[in-house]
């Protein structure tokens, strides 16, 4: 009985799992499919957890069942507790406590198996562990660095690029004495010991807007030593699923470098975003101009072509039902409203689009950069509201500008910009922000929340009556 489970219904749902996994990532390509490829990736993970467990060299379920339990209970109190802000740190904490698995595995696979290693396996075993325990190291750093318990700024000195090679090419030596001799245990121990000490170097130097690149980077390392694990235990899912996984994070990597101008090849090893990050600081006093949401309703009432550019602070004041409402009462004013995203706006890949649908936004008038960014010099008002990186005009006008190069929103083009946010102080990146002292720019300061709310009720107090 046990032999045909493990025969016929383990690879079933190891097939069923595979597929359910691609079609998940296909589903989370497009915000219309999201909800559905997410369904498809948790069926997906049900089929391998089900398989595995029904795996006839399980002896004694005791262990499985308590951790199992432990770790639902930490899951579901974590995801609980996170705030919505807060994502990309839990996000950088999975991919640390996943790698950190795919680590013991191989450090409990090595002590049991160490007498019987052969080439073919000693290899996959040396990349799991290398791989596993950097990214644990790294996602632990770029997690303290989102949450701000370390700081965010590049953590730079004389001879870096030197010391983090010298510590990378001592860790493949001690691999490559692994392979060679799998009973030098003492290789073994240095191996993992440079792994977690070149984590924690990729990733300290690493500071402001280079971090979703770091915590896809990592998505992709973790996956990759999850896949080495595979080869490891002989377990096809764990190939494919660590396959997917790595292959994802490294594509996603590569669309974040677009978006923000990095060269991959860079990053790939850790040698980015030393200069960035670090930019005036505290922004300096300059001339601007500020208005009232009644004085910015006014202008508002006339506009046809409305873009709004939502960012970081949308989502840190929950605004989003209020910016649809917004966009609705101004609907009914005669404007044409849509939506431009950045793809680093907000936190982490994809904020700005879960926070619009949650509010319902139909998803044509979302627009990403590349389709809207023609689009600003034809509109009469940009609604920045909360966003402030992704929409610096430095990027592109200042090559002394510690985020030049960036690809941004091309709000400053619009005829008319407002900008929603609590004070002048600079974002994520630590940059002062051009757009907010050119004379067509309207400061309108307070939480995003409260002012969209304030426009809102200037606006429907003067819609026109049908
Ligand atoms: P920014 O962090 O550049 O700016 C957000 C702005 O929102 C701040 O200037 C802040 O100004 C304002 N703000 C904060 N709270 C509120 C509030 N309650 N109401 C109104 N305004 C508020 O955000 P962007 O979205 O423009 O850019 C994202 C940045 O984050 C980029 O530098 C990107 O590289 C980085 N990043 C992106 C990740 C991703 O995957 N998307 C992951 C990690 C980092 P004030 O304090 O004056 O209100």
């Amino acid at each position: 009985m046990r032999n045909t489970l493990n025969d016929i219904v383990v690879p079933i749902c190891y097939l069923a799992a595979a597929g359910f996994f691609i079609l998940g990532l296909k589903g989370i390509t497009q915000p219309r499919s999201a909800r559905r490829g997410l369904r498809a990736a948790e069926a997906g993970m049900l089929f391998a957890i089900v398989g595995t467990l029904l795996n006839k060299e399980i002896i004694d379920y005791t262990w499985i069942v308590a951790a199992m339990a432990v770790g639902a209970v930490l899951g579901v109190v974590l995801s609980l507790w996170t705030p919505m802000t807060a994502m990309p740190q839990r996000i950088a904490l999975s991919h640390a406590f996943g790698a950190l698995a795919a680590g013991l595995v191989g450090f409990g696979h090595y002590l049991e198996h160490r007498g019987d290693l052969t080439v073919a396996t000693s290899i996959p075993l040396v990349l799991e562990v290398l791989l596993g325990f950097l990214t644990c190291t790294g996602s632990l750093i770029a997690a303290g660095k989102l949450q701000e318990l370390l700081p965010t700024r590049p953590m730079v000195y004389p001879g870096q690029n030197a010391l983090n090679l010298a510590v990378f090419v001592a860790a493949l030596a001690a691999g490559a004495v692994v392979v060679a001799d799998p009973r030098n245990t003492l290789a073994f121990g240095l191996l993992i010991t440079l792994a977690l000490v070149f984590g924690l170097l990729l990733v300290l130097r690493i500071g402001g807007a280079d971090m979703p690149t770091v915590i896809s980077l990592m998505n992709a390392y973790a996956g990759l030593s999850a896949s080495a694990m595979g080869f490891v235990l002989d377990n096809q899912l764990l190939i494919i699923a660590g396959a997917l996984d790595g292959a994802s994070g490294l594509i996603l990597s590569i669309i974040m470098c677009r978006a923000m101008n990095r060269s991959f090849t860079n990053v790939l090893f850790g040698g980015f975003g030393a200069t960035a990050g670090s930019g005036a600081g505290v922004a300096e006093e300059r001339p601007h101009r500020s208005a009232t949401p009644e004085e910015a309703a006014m202008l508002l009432e006339t506009a046809r072509e409305v873009i709004v550019v939502p960012g970081y602070g949308m989502a840190v004041s929950q605004a989003q039902h209020k910016v649809r409402e917004l966009a609705d009462v101004l609907e009914r004013h005669g404007a044409r409203v849509r939506f431009a995203i950045h793809p680093v706006a907000g936190r982490m890949p994809g904020h700005m689009n879960v926070l619009l649908a949650e509010a319902d936004v139909p998803y044509d008038r979302i627009l990403d950069m590349d389709h809207i960014n023609g689009e600003f010099p034809q509109c009469d008002v940009a609604l920045v509201i909360g966003a402030n990186d992704v929409t610096n005009p430095a990027a592109k006008d200042d090559p002394s500008s510690p985020i030049y190069g960036m690809p941004v929103l091309d709000v400053a083009a619009a005829r008319t910009v407002m900008v929603v946010k609590r004070g002048m102080s600079p974002g994520f990146a630590g940059v002062d922000n051009d757009l907010y002292y050119l004379d067509k720019t309207l400061m309108l300061f307070g939480d995003a929340k409260g002012v969209a709310d304030g426009l809102v009720r200037e606006l429907e107090a003067t819609v026109p009556a049908h």
